[in-house]
């Protein structure tokens, strides 16, 4: 993309509106715009991003066996009522009438409408386990919003469901999401500690919860050197109860959440499968989340300095900049051009910097975005020679050729 015919609209001054460092350098570097209480609007950055932490979610469900659809926004109130979650979601759900006076809700999750397809189409032992999960809006009538988009109204998740014959299977696969999650987020980039958590509204039979350490997190964790961890509401004392040493306590935010459901959605809708036997038996229950703008707020709670956000290389919205230094010189425009279609060609996702700026604001907007490699296009630009410096590195000379291999 050339910036000049791109949007990101960086500011200036740090926004003073919220405490949390991710959510000030979002504002501060043009990803995110906030409409409404709570509500925001992704702009192009963002979404570079959230396509990247997509499109590693994407590929570990499909290592874990589960497949991609899409759920409904809207629930008929019925269908949230025959389990029971009409009333124990209450005034966190967004709720709607239609023309004919018929109640729905925006899904807060989906185990009702993921229950209905196994309903239809799973029917013996021989089809499960079964798993499906979607990237979907999810919205929740937050008190007062805060947090900017860790807490908003409105947010993407990750959701699967996934259907077993026993517990047994139930709980093989809820390992394998449990390595899935692993993987997602170490892949992110993001330090985090698993927790053993409280099911709460889910239900069910056991849940760990993915916290992603952060100075100023929501949440406060107890961490042991035996490898334990837990969230300290569930704790009397800061004592482990493993080995009885002092726990370490952090701070952290929930990224992802996986549940052991057991029966507890397909008894209240009679979900069955005819078993080996001939006989009809209830199917058992497993989901999984993760907050796409909460890993993408970590991401940045855990890599950012003084400048701004220091993406991972494999999270950057772009992964090179091109910053032409005079705009008016015909030598160096030229060779910025030369150098932006190789990379453009071997697939490396670049930014051309051809805004009539001075230098210092085009590279104080390229480390604020967290682009890790610039490539300064100035004077020595007829011998074809650049400079190549790693976001807050050391500057390099290097020709033109070079600059591709210097950057796979
Ligand atoms: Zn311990």
């Amino acid at each position: 993309m050339r910036f000049s015919k791109y949007f990101i609209p960086t500011i200036k001054e740090m926004p003073t509106q919220t405490d949390f460092i991710s959510q000030k350098l979002m504002l501060k570097s043009g990803m995110i715009k906030q409409v409404s209480s709570g509500l925001f609007v992704y702009l192009p950055t963002f979404m570079r991003v959230a396509e990247k932490v997509c499109g590693i979610i994407k590929r570990e469900m499909e290592k874990a066996d589960s497949v991609p659809a899409k759920f409904p926004l809207l629930i008929a109130r019925e269908d949230l009522e025959a389990t029971n979650r009409w009333q124990s979601f209450g005034k966190e759900m967004f709720t709607l009438f239609d023309r004919n006076k018929r109640e729905y809700a925006i899904s807060p999750t989906n185990e009702e409408y993921a229950c209905f397809v196994a309903q239809n189409y799973i029917r013996s032992y021989k089809d499960l386990p079964f798993s499906i999960y979607q990237i979907q809006q999810k919205h929740r009538d937050e008190i007062r919003p805060r947090g900017g988009v860790m807490r908003a109204r409105e947010f993407l998740m990750k959701d699967a469901y996934s259907f077993h014959a026993d517990e047994d299977s139930l709980d093989e696969y809820y390992k394998k999401m449990e390595k899935a999650y692993r993987n997602i987020f170490t892949k992110c980039g993001l330090d985090f500690v698993v927790v053993n958590a409280d099911s709460g509204a889910m239900g069910g039979s056991g849940s760990q919860e993915f916290m992603a350490l952060a100075k100023d997190g929501e949440a406060e964790i107890g961490v042991c050197g035996c490898g334990f961890a837990t969230n300290t509401e569930l704790l009397s004392e800061h004592i482990c109860p493993h080995c009885g040493k002092e726990l370490e306590i952090l701070r952290a935010n929930e990224v992802g959440h996986i549940f052991k459901l057991g029966t507890r959605y397909t008894d209240a809708l009679n979900l069955k499968y005819v078993d080996e036997n001939n006989q009809e038996k209830l199917m058992i229950m497993g989901c999984y989340g993760i907050g796409i703008e909460r890993v993408i707020s970590s991401i940045i709670e855990q890599h950012n300095d003084e400048r701004g956000i220091a993406f991972p290389s494999n999270m950057a919205p772009f992964k090179a900049n091109i910053i032409v230094i005079n705009t008016k010189d015909e030598a160096q425009v030229k060779l910025a051009e030369e150098i932006y279609e190789t990379l453009q060609d071997a697939g490396v996702e670049t930014l051309l910097d051809d805004r009539n700026e001075r230098f210092g604001v085009k590279l104080a907007d390229s480390e604020l975005i967290g682009i890790p490699y610039n490539i300064i296009v100035g004077k020595r630009a007829s011998e074809g020679v650049v400079e190549f410096q790693k976001r807050r590195g050391d500057k390099l000379e290097a020709l033109a050729g070079e600059i591709l291999q210097k950057i796979q």
